[in-house]
């Protein structure tokens, strides 16, 4: 599967419970869609003995590949496994939010390509003025870690389910 920018996240749990004749369902299943997060507080960059990772004025979070010597001592350190090794280019990378497309003033590919108009980009506060400002959940870490600039909005039952054992069902995929 090589490297994987994004990567969809499966997670299920719960079971059913006999109450009399019947079977009440009490399973949970929902998705996450996961790159990274563009930080407020980057642990990759404080991690990076060669200051080869910058978060730019907007925010975003880059890579220079000139700097970049492959040590992978930031991947060790992003809660979110969003730093994929390029092995054919022995340098670490991760989404850039479509930089390039940002500068064009082009959504990123991710947001432009998803047919249910799961994904949103724009100003973080615009983002929390509109869907809230829950971030965390399982699979992902608090929020304090490195403050994502990332909001959710969870599926109905995902609050409901933090109670219970939880599993991401398709490990093999969004394995770094
Ligand atoms: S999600 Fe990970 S790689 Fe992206 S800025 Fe945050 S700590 Fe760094
Ligand atoms: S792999 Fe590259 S970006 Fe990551 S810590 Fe090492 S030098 Fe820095």
């Amino acid at each position: 599967m090589g490297v994987r920018w994004r990567r969809v996240y499966e997670v299920c749990g719960g079971d059913w419970k006999k109450e009399g004749n019947a079977w009440i369902p009490g399973v949970y299943a929902y998705h996450i869609s996961l790159a990274c997060n563009h930080c407020e507080d980057p642990i990759c960059m404080d991690a990076c003995p060669n200051k080869a990772i910058v978060k730019k004025e907007n925010g975003v979070v880059l890579i220079d590949y000139d700097r970049c010597m492959g040590c992978k001592y930031c991947e060790w350190t992003c809660p979110y496994g969003a730093l994929q090794f390029d092995p054919e280019k022995r340098v670490m990378t991760k989404c850039t939010l479509c930089a390039d497309y940002l500068e064009d003033g082009k959504a990123p590919s991710c947001v432009a390509a998803c047919p249910m108009r799961v994904l949103h980009y724009g100003d973080l506060e615009d983002l929390e003025a509109k869907h809230g400002k829950y971030n965390e959940g399982f699979p992902l870490p608090k929020e304090k870690y490195t403050k994502p600039a990332l909001v959710i909005t969870p599926h109905r039952d995902a609050p409901k389910a933090q109670d219970i054992l939880l599993q991401i069902a398709n490990k093999e995929e969004v394995k770094k």
